[in-house]
């Protein structure tokens, strides 16, 4: 009964077995640390952008979508932070922030706007956007179903995941399977984080979330889904090689002596720095890293061309992130695929004849998101094995 996902992935000299032990042991406990740190738990975000591709009734009121982004830095600091230690503590932000974490935010909202003064697609230094805290809002079942999600879904893979080879799959290039292959890792992970913390029981005194066996057999079970759940289980596994990778790259923008985890406090800007890099060190010592150089690899002109389709595809993407109309759900979708697409950055930005000057450089909120989203893959490993000794006892 357990999905079957085992053995050696597609394109890729990497076994399923071997990233679970890898994950598990070194790289998951690791991560979860770093993640409750101040610089990684705040994430800048515009919750609010309208969907650009069509009308949307902005949100779905289900109670459980609910994100509620307090700006600790506006002038109302007081009246805000008030509101928000008034309202629900369900999904709500900022709560327990500290006068010292607030001054922080205010500072690192200064360090930021120092170090870029543009407004980028993904809204970091938008007006609108506002510092949520992720650990007070986790990704979870939120009851988001039906039309609107499905149209989301929908016209992720009809639209942007190039159609013809969603198709016919074995037809296409090798990019272009890997593209899908990534967006259907993280959608894989989405349904397997629902049905980790799905919720178990609603009374009105309180919530119980927990793993709920039959939502993820419902996903994943080979013969519940024809065949495709344990294809998608792999497609994670890809995701998680993919972004790993990118980590490591990501190893000498970190190490340089310049490159600062600005939070205002600098004793923890050293523990921060010591401890991110290594996480990086160990996401180093993995011994079957995917080789990023067989993809786009022949003659450059194509390859560049290639490199555009799919970079305006996941552009697209992110934007099609604005018509979620769940919000938490709009928030960890935001932050995912702007984690993935900081790593399809590190990894593929350069072309060899790119000269020396052109280093890769790295912004805290394409840190912040490029971990935060490691992260929930990594999470998402480790609650398949939960999933499996859960579903051996039930056998
Ligand atoms: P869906 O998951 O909606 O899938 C739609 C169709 O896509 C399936 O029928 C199948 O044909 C195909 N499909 C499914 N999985 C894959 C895959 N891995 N690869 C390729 N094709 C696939 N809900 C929550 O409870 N919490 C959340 O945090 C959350 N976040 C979301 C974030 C985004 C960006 C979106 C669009 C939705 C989110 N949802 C979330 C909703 C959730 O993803 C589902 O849409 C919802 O649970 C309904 O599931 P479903 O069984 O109808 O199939």
């Amino acid at each position: 009964v357990c999905p079957q996902v085992s053995g050696e992935l597609d394109d890729c000299h990497c076994d399923v077995e071997s990233i679970d032990r890898f994950n598990n042991e070194l790289l998951f406990p690791k991560l979860q640390a770093l993640l409750q740190t101040d610089y990684f738990r705040f994430y800048k975000v515009n919750l609010n952008k309208p969907c650009p591709f069509w009308t949307s009734g902005s949100h779905c009121g289900l109670r459980d979508c609910t994100v509620k982004p307090c700006s600790p830095y506006s002038a109302e600091v007081n009246s805000e932070l008030d509101k928000c230690e008034k309202s629900e503590a369900l999904g709500a932000v900022d709560v327990s922030l500290s006068d010292e974490t607030r001054e922080a935010l205010k500072n690192w909202t200064k360090h930021d706007d120092e170090a870029q003064r543009f407004c980028l697609l993904d809204d970091e230094w938008c007006p609108d956007s506002q510092y949520v805290d992720l650990l007070l809002n986790p990704e979870r079942f939120t009851g988001y179903k039906g039309p609107e999600a499905w149209k989301i879904w929908t016209s992720i893979y009809e639209e942007n995941c190039f159609k013809a080879f969603y198709t016919w799959l074995e037809g296409q290039c090798v990019e272009k399977r890997a593209f899908y292959r990534l967006i259907s890792g993280l959608h894989a992970s989405i349904s397997i984080h629902l049905s980790a913390r799905y919720l178990l029981s609603d009374e009105w005194f309180e919530k119980r979330w927990g793993p709920n066996v039959s939502e993820f057999r419902s996903r994943f079970d080979s013969e519940l889904t024809q065949g495709e759940g344990p294809k998608r289980l792999r497609n994670l596994y890809f995701l998680f090689l993919i972004e790993l990778r990118a980590l490591v790259k990501a190893l000498p923008v970190v190490k340089e002596g310049s490159f600062k985890l600005f939070t205002g406090q600098p004793q923890e800007d050293c523990r921060n720095k010591e401890r991110l890099l290594d996480l990086l060190h160990t996401a180093r010592s993995f011994p079957l890293h995917f080789n990023e150089t067989s993809l786009f690899a022949g003659d450059e002109t194509e390859a560049a061309k290639l490199k555009e389709d799919v970079r305006l595809a996941f552009m697209n993407i992110s934007r099609i992130m604005d018509c979620v109309e769940c919000f938490k759900c709009r928030l960890w979708g935001k932050l995912q695929t702007q984690g993935l697409g900081t790593a399809l950055k590190i990894l593929f930005s350069e072309l060899p004849s790119s000269p020396p000057s052109s280093r890769l450089t790295l912004n805290r909120q394409e840190l912040v998101a490029l971990v935060n989203a490691i992260g929930r893959i990594s999470t998402s490993i480790k609650e398949l094995q939960n999933f499996r000794e859960l579903l051996a006892e039930d056998t």
